[in-house]
């Protein structure tokens, strides 16, 4: 399966300052569901996670227990089109309570499950228990 869903959510831009709308135009893809249909998923929704979280496009700093994770996903802002912007996405017993704009720093990385893969072009470098930035 090639499908995926979106995380949406109303994310406000660090650049311009806009409010994204809690739609796909912020690009946020994920495969995070085991069965993924091209849903929009935001806060309140049900994710039924993959049991392979890691495999679908996230690192690894630290296993979830359950049906519970935070994440850090990347979007891009339709207003202005900076990419790389970042969210966290709180999942609590297979539903979403939470998705915000966070600036990306080693503490919270070190506060959730996975992040995006695509940080280590931010130079982040993730891995279970480690947490290393380095120019890019
Ligand atoms: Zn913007």
């Amino acid at each position: 399966m090639s499908s995926f869903d979106y995380f949406v959510g109303n994310l406000k831009c660090p650049k311009c300052g806009e409010v994204s709308p809690a739609d796909e135009t912020t690009g946020m893809q994920t495969k995070i569901q085991r069965y993924s249909d091209m849903r929009n998923l935001g806060i309140g929704d049900e994710v039924k996670l993959d049991s392979d979280v890691e495999s679908s496009g996230y690192r690894c700093y630290m296993e979830h227990r359950g049906n519970s994770l935070k994440l850090i996903e990347a979007w891009e802002c339709p207003s202005c089109d900076k990419p790389y912007n970042c969210a966290l996405i709180t999942i609590e017993d297979s539903k979403i309570v939470d998705i915000v704009e966070v600036e990306l720093t080693e503490h919270v990385i070190r506060s959730v499950n996975y992040i995006f893969e695509e940080c280590s072009l931010m130079g982040w470098h993730v891995s279970r228990g480690i947490v290393e930035f380095s120019d890019v």
